[in-house]
């Protein structure tokens, strides 16, 4: 198939077409046009990843749990998986921190850049405030009570209730498990179908993206410079050394981390590995939501990768919910910085404190743009930093967003692949098309 044919190279050119009609739209205020026409083709394609989340979930996850046939088997996976997005996670903060120490992005704001940036995004500070607030009013165990739907048709209501999608699935599969085969049988056949018909889905809604790409990235150029490009440049220099710590962590994380865990728990290569997901990679810069890129994260690593699909729809919802190595680097250098900006200096017992919450409020955020700036203001006021600090660095957040769920979508598809290998549920895949046979390795 010619290169412009396939679809990851099709998005790569919406992504570049929508950087360059974003910089001239913000360069000529056409503000008022992107937003008639061209941010609705970015919001239907988001919806439309979206849509299918919560089938594909329930398909993939029911069937998924209901195939295992053995209860202890979910126990070893699920233990496994929490203990290495627990671990990456923590590895993530501690990348943070250490870079920020290193660099101390902060020292480098001079006071009266701090004051102006303070002046224009306290009012956007304070919304996200109010929402932290409301957060932070929750007890210890609030987490594991939202986990419990107690309706699962309102859980399937609304995107953010993954984690109790998945619980009710994992719940309804085991309950599947100890009925008698002609009984259950039916219902497995139509969860398989479910399964079959979203992935198929997928496909259809990924022959949007260039359009949909393309969009997004066109409107998000246009809000974050607001219609002058020239104040979105001056900030991103103010605010350089922050964003580059931010950038360089990522990328530390992202190229040097998880292809050093890819290698020590799987037998993937490293290239198969970041060009098997790419599409989702791409998906997840544009849309700035794990959340929405689930549908195409599952895509790849089945498809591309050859995970067992028992394995990432166990994996890959739950991973999108609580697995932000991204967010959590993030995190950590936010909150240093903010620190330093202010005139604070973290202590190490301070530190400490911030890594343990920052592994807490990756599991707590949503999969969705902006939700780790929410998460930061808890963790800023559990160290006594002012939280009106965020107001410094709103500005550049949403570009950093991307960034940081292109890393966390990388980490839950590299969990997926260990645990699937650790399992012997990886497969060989013969070619690169969708359609093609899946071999057993083992
Ligand atoms: N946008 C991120 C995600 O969906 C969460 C965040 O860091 O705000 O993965």
């Amino acid at each position: 198939m010619p290169w412009y044919k396939q679809t990851h190279w099709q998005i790569i050119l919406g992504l570049v077409a929508g950087l360059v009609y974003g910089i001239i739209a913000a360069l000529n205020g056409w503000t008022a046009f992107t937003t008639d026409w061209i941010t609705p083709f970015g919001v239907i394609f988001i919806n439309l990843l979206k849509l299918i989340a919560v089938p594909l979930v329930l398909g993939s996850l029911i069937t998924g749990v209901a195939s295992l046939a053995d209860i202890r088997k979910l126990g070893r996976i699920g233990g496994k998986t929490l203990g290495v997005y627990i671990g990456t996670t923590a590895l993530a903060i501690a990348i943070g921190l250490l870079l920020a120490n290193l660099f101390q992005p902060g020292k480098a704001v001079p006071p009266e850049v701090r004051d102006g940036l303070m002046a224009t995004y306290s009012e956007n500070a304070s919304a996200r405030l109010e929402a932290a607030q409301n957060v932070s009013e929750r007890g210890p165990l609030q987490l594991l009570i939202d986990m419990v739907p107690d309706n699962i048709f309102n859980s399937a209501s609304d995107n953010r209730n993954m984690l109790q999608i998945v619980f009710f699935a994992i719940f309804f599969g085991i309950g599947l498990l100890q009925v008698p085969e002609k009984r259950a049988k039916p219902i497995l056949d139509f969860f398989h179908g479910i399964n079959d018909v979203t992935i198929r889905l997928v496909d259809l809604i990924m022959l949007m993206a260039p359009l949909g790409v393309f969009a997004l990235i066109a409107d998000t150029i246009t809000k974050v410079s607001d219609g002058n490009l020239v104040k979105l440049l001056d900030l991103l220099g103010a605010l350089g050394v922050y964003c580059l710590t931010v950038v360089f962590g990522l990328a530390l994380h992202t190229l040097g981390v998880y292809p050093l865990l890819l290698r020590f728990f799987s037998k993937m290569k490293v290239f198969k590995f970041f060009k098997g997901i790419g599409k989702a990679q791409l998906v997840a810069f544009s849309t700035s939501s794990s959340g929405a890129t689930l549908p195409v994260t599952i895509e790849c690593c089945e498809e591309k990768l050859g995970v067992s699909e028992e394995i990432s729809a166990f994996v890959l919802p739950l991973g999108a919910t609580i697995n932000m190595d991204g967010t959590a680097l993030y995190q950590g250098v936010a909150t240093v910085f903010i620190a330093q900006a202010v005139g604070m200096d973290l202590s190490l017992a301070d530190q400490l404190n911030v890594l343990l919450l920052a592994v807490m409020a990756s599991i707590g955020t949503a999969a969705v743009p902006g939700a780790g700036v929410i998460m930061l203001i808890i963790i800023l006021e559990s160290v006594h930093v002012p939280s009106a600090g965020i107001a410094l660095i709103l500005g550049v957040d949403r570009i950093l967003d991307m960034l940081r769920t292109v890393t966390n979508v990388t980490g839950d598809c590299m969990v997926a692949v260990s645990i699937a290998d650790s399992e012997g549920q990886l497969k060989v895949v013969s070619s690169e098309s969708t359609e093609d046979k899946i071999k057993w390795e083992k």
